[in-house]
């Protein structure tokens, strides 16, 4: 910083003198633009100094949408506000309204286009690492297996400053978005014990499942327990206050949990059976109702990590209803955490889902494209057409199952609005996949206005260290 003072300076004295050689109105015109960059940079590095020392926060809540990119955001806002008899378009989600907004570079150390393990390594732990693997360098193997030193990870980072930890998910717990909350992983489908390969279990190296049995986090919260052992399961019965339905869940009263709702992921939020399984918002409430009794405050994950799942199926209803259940959740959050809570809402990575066309305002947005009549300027009352002379969806995927083919039959309102239908695609393949722009994270709270312009991943980590005070 002091180095950099004295660059300035230097910078400054020279263009000064640039500007006594030059004629009268020059000379004015070029100081006065001089003087205001220069006021520019101090006036920031004394913003910087400022929120380093205001920033602190007692508690951290981290909300991941799971492929939940700005697409699939306005998309979700609209759908939420046509299910509440608006247009749509005007609506705000939660985190609408958090007051500091960045971009988030989400590629993986070699890959462009990115998966959830390394960008769930770079959110939570600060290091952006290779696609697949879980809180483990590019540049190490068996990171956290055996002896090996491994990266701290963000429950034994918030433990070490007295702090407790919730991890909520809605995919199997052993999922990389959750594990990375906890786990170390050269592979992140090392899941169960029979998925770690042999020579990985001899360096030392624990499957997913049984790190989570070892986890020292407070509250646990999931789906998956086909990846866990009798043995495992009964250790956690053991151990824990256990819960595998709805009601379990809600007769914890205080204490550590264990919640294991289905044998693979739990339902998506349209399917879900409610004496059953607890939504998102339910799980969210449980756990900052116990994490609250830490004076030393807490470090909450919550991912709504079907949101993925249904956008690799090409499903947008599906995709939406859990973005939308994602946002029930963030509302329980700013009911319930105090002021001196961080909130922050981001993506792990994008998907290659798009809104197109030229639909009027308040057009269904899961509907067939209707436009503005260009002779009348008003709605049309005919679909648009594209040039196979067939009305399209607004939404749509770049690739995936249900390619658009030439002899199809022509979409009907009843197709489309089926919450089966998979919308269509450009390029064939089996599953759709991520898409590599840039993500939102959207900040509220303490520590929130080092939210800003674009930044990497793995800044994430910082801002959540920065405003807790963690090392
Ligand atoms: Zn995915």
């Amino acid at each position: 910083m002091h180095n950099l003072n004295i660059i300035r300076n230097k910078t400054e004295r020279s263009r000064l003198l640039a500007c006594l050689m030059v004629f009268a109105i020059t000379l004015l015109s070029a100081c006065i633009e001089i003087q205001s960059s220069s006021h520019g940079t101090s006036k920031n590095n004394t913003a910087d100094t400022h929120k380093q020392e205001t920033g602190q926060a007692k508690n951290v809540i981290l909300f991941i949408g799971d492929g939940m990119g700005v697409s699939t955001i306005t998309a979700a806002r609209i759908f939420d506000g046509q299910s509440k008899g608006m247009e749509g378009e005007e609506n705000s989600l939660a985190f609408d309204n958090f007051e500091n907004v960045a971009l988030i570079k989400t590629y993986n150390t070699n890959a462009q286009v990115p998966d959830s393990a390394g960008t769930a390594t770079a959110i939570m732990s600060g290091y952006k690492t290779n696609i697949g693997t879980i809180n483990v360098r590019p540049d190490q193997k068996y990171e956290g297996c055996g002896s090996i030193p491994a990266i701290k990870t963000l429950t034994d980072r918030s433990h070490l400053a007295g702090k407790s930890v919730g991890i909520v998910t809605t995919t199997r717990i052993t999922h990389a978005t959750p594990a990375a909350m906890f786990a170390h992983a050269d592979n992140r489908n090392w899941e169960s014990d029979n998925e770690v390969p042999k020579e990985a279990k001899e360096a030392g190296c624990k499957s997913i499942a049984q790190q989570m049995v070892e986890s020292e986090a407070e509250i646990i919260m999931g789906g998956g327990t086909s990846k866990f052992s009798e043995n495992q399961l009964s250790t956690l019965k053991a151990n824990y206050t256990y819960a595998e339905s709805k009601d379990d869940m809600k007769n914890f009263k205080d204490g550590k949990l264990r919640a294991l709702f289905s044998k693979s992921h739990m339902s998506f939020e349209a399917d879900r059976d409610p004496a059953k399984q607890p939504s998102l918002a339910e799980m969210t409430e449980t756990a900052i109702r116990n994490l609250k009794s830490n004076q030393e405050g807490y470090v909450l994950m919550v991912e709504a990590g079907r949101i993925d799942h249904a956008h690799h199926g090409t499903n947008a209803f599906r995709a939406l209803t859990d973005a939308q259940a994602l946002n029930e959740a963030v509302k329980v959050a700013i009911d319930m955490a105090s002021e001196e809570t961080l909130i922050m809402v981001t993506a792990d990575h994008s998907h290659v889902f798009t809104m197109a066309g030229y639909p009027v305002r308040g057009n269904p947005i899961l509907g067939l494209v209707k436009s503005i009549d260009q002779t009348t300027g008003l709605p049309s009352n005919n679909y648009e057409k594209a040039l196979d002379g067939k009305p399209y969806t607004t939404l749509g995927y770049h690739n995936g199952p249900n390619l658009r083919a030439t002899n199809d039959e022509s979409l009907t309102d009843e197709i489309v609005h089926d919450r089966n239908y998979q919308q269509q695609t450009a390029v064939p393949m089996g599953y759709e996949t991520h898409g590599g722009e840039d993500v939102a994270l959207f900040g509220h709270g303490p520590g929130s206005e080092n939210i800003r312009g674009v930044m990497e991943q793995n800044k994430i980590s910082d801002i959540i260290d920065l405003a807790l005070g963690l090392n």
